[in-house]
């Protein structure tokens, strides 16, 4: 009889031991798991005391958990915005969201749910979540940005286009001249038309992932890109009057897609061109860097003032915006010379002092 009682007890007891071994192992993977996310969260009690926190809240909130426990949040965190959301919670099961911007060194914006907290027998607190989600909205904000930029782009030669198509069809022009002038401004505007699509379909080929892993790629000797380049843009630069000149003491071998280190080289070498004064001089300087080819493209242009330098390799950005337009620019050039340069493992570099000119540094890898 007594035995069979503390045989029942032994495994009662066994048994109570094998659920705690449970519990203990769930709540590990559970502090494992709080502690691996990168999403901060934090719980409260019903007075927004603070319970417990995992390390992404302390990094995002700025502060330690040992020392913040029982506390309330209002002290350990100046974050109206937060208080407000908690606040709101609280009053409503537990449960509220909403969006907090944090003032840093470089601005932070996080998505914050709030979840009821079940303590059974005592007023429910609330579970905390905040997911920074700074970088899906810049690039919400960049990809609007973008398309808008590509709209505004678009609609001045479609808008020409049209306009003067339309005046060819309605009333007809009978002075051949004043015809041929008209049929020369839409030829112009299908020309800008068609550059802007192939700058932007380059651009979205070169910011695909994979391009990297696909792009062909040979070893090519810089004279003959140098030669191609310069024999492309000999017209453009004899209609200023502006002499390309290159040194090339030595033949470098790089290692890259012809046709893009083309492009490259063309976009420097035309922007030079292009805000030379006439009868100035071009120099395109090509050395041997440590393992690649330093091609360098100078002109004695107006130059770019400094503040501009920082923002002057993102798309569509341009100094003097009208000017630029004028003279046919896209404002992608030198973002295409960028990515051309970073696929290739390659950068570009771009120094000017205004009123002297701007000089231009492609480094592309040797084999
Ligand atoms: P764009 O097609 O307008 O020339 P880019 O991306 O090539 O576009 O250049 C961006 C802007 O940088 C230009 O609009 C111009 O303001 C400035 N820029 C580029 N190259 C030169 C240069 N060699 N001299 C002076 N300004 C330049």
């Amino acid at each position: 009889m007594m035995d069979g009682v503390a045989d029942l007890a032994l495994r009662r007891l066994r048994s109570e031991r094998e659920r705690h071994d449970r519990l203990a192992s769930q709540l590990e993977e559970i502090d494992r798991v709080l502690r691996a996310t990168s999403i901060a969260v934090l719980a409260l009690d019903h007075l927004q005391r603070i319970i417990s926190a995992n390390p992404a809240a302390e990094r995002l909130l700025g502060f330690e958990e040992d020392a913040a426990r029982g506390r309330l949040l209002q002290e350990v965190v100046r974050q109206p915005g937060l208080n407000r959301i908690v606040t709101t919670a609280l009053g409503n099961d537990g449960r509220a969201q909403g969006e907090l911007q944090f003032e840093r060194d470089s601005p932070l914006e996080a998505q914050v749910s709030c979840e009821p907290l079940h303590t059974e027998g005592r007023p429910p607190g609330v579970v905390i979540s905040l997911v920074d989600v700074t970088r899906m909205r810049r690039l919400e904000s960049m990809r609007s940005e973008f398309a808008a930029n590509v709209s505004h782009e678009l609609r001045t030669p479609i808008t020409n286009i049209k306009g003067y198509v339309e005046t060819l069809l309605q009333v007809g022009i009978e002075d051949p001249q004043q015809r041929q002038k008209f049929l020369e401004i839409v030829h112009r505007n299908t020309v800008r038309l068609s550059g802007i699509v192939e700058d932007i379909l380059t651009l979205a080929f070169l910011e695909e992932p994979e391009s990297r892993h696909t792009l062909t790629r040979e070893s090519v000797s810089m004279n003959k890109i140098t030669a191609q380049v310069i024999e492309d843009l000999e017209l453009t630069a004899q209609a200023k009057n502006v002499r390309l000149d290159l040194l090339a003491p030595q033949d470098i071998h790089v290692f890259v897609n012809r046709s893009l280190a083309e492009q490259a080289l063309a976009n420097l070498v035309s922007n030079a061109i292009k805000y030379s004064p006439a009868d100035a001089r071009v120099k395109i300087e090509v050395a041997l860097g440590e393992r690649c080819a330093r091609i360098t493209v100078e002109d004695t242009g107006p130059g770019i003032a400094s503040k501009h330098l920082p923002r002057i390799f993102e798309r569509f950005y341009r100094v003097d915006k009208a000017r630029a337009r004028t003279q046919g620019g896209t404002g992608l050039g030198l973002a295409i010379v960028k990515h051309i340069a970073t696929i290739h493992g390659g950068r570009v570099e771009l120094t000017s002092e205004l009123g002297r000119g701007c000089r231009v540094s492609l480094y592309l890898p040797c084999e």
